[in-house]
């Protein structure tokens, strides 16, 4: 039996769970709404995290560009993604949702601008 406490980042309530593994099976308690019970479970056999990050951009005002991943990351995988990530060199314009990186890793996940840049000459 294995037993992990965490506190579900689903919501800023931030409930304090206990998930318990038997057989296979996981039981959350402490969760005041359904999604702690799939964070839970979720942390347990595939954690995955949205990654904020930067990247450097040519031609900017600023020379680094925020972006993320748009959808969540397995976080066995957020160290490789960032020694990829931070190899990336963009150059302005870009809108913020452009994709910095496409399917990083093949994992299905892309790396996206989170704001815009103009070029400035
Ligand atoms: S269990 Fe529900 S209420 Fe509690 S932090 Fe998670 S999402 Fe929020």
């Amino acid at each position: 039996m294995e037993e992990r406490k965490m506190i579900c980042i689903s919501c800023p309530i931030g409930c304090h769970l206990t998930v318990t593994e038997e057989n296979g099976e996981y039981v959350v308690e402490g969760n005041q709404c359904k999604r702690g019970e799939v964070y839970g479970k979720k942390e347990m056999t595939d954690p995955t995290r949205v990654v904020p990050t930067t990247v450097k951009i040519r031609g900017a005002r600023l020379r680094r560009l925020p972006v993320k991943t748009h959808i969540p990351l397995s976080k066995p995988l957020i160290f490789e993604a960032m020694k990829l990530i931070n190899m990336v060199e963009v150059e302005a314009p870009v809108k913020v949702g452009d994709i910095v990186i496409e399917n990083i890793l093949d994992t299905g996940v892309n790396i996206v601008a989170t704001r815009s840049m103009k070029r400035v000459e």
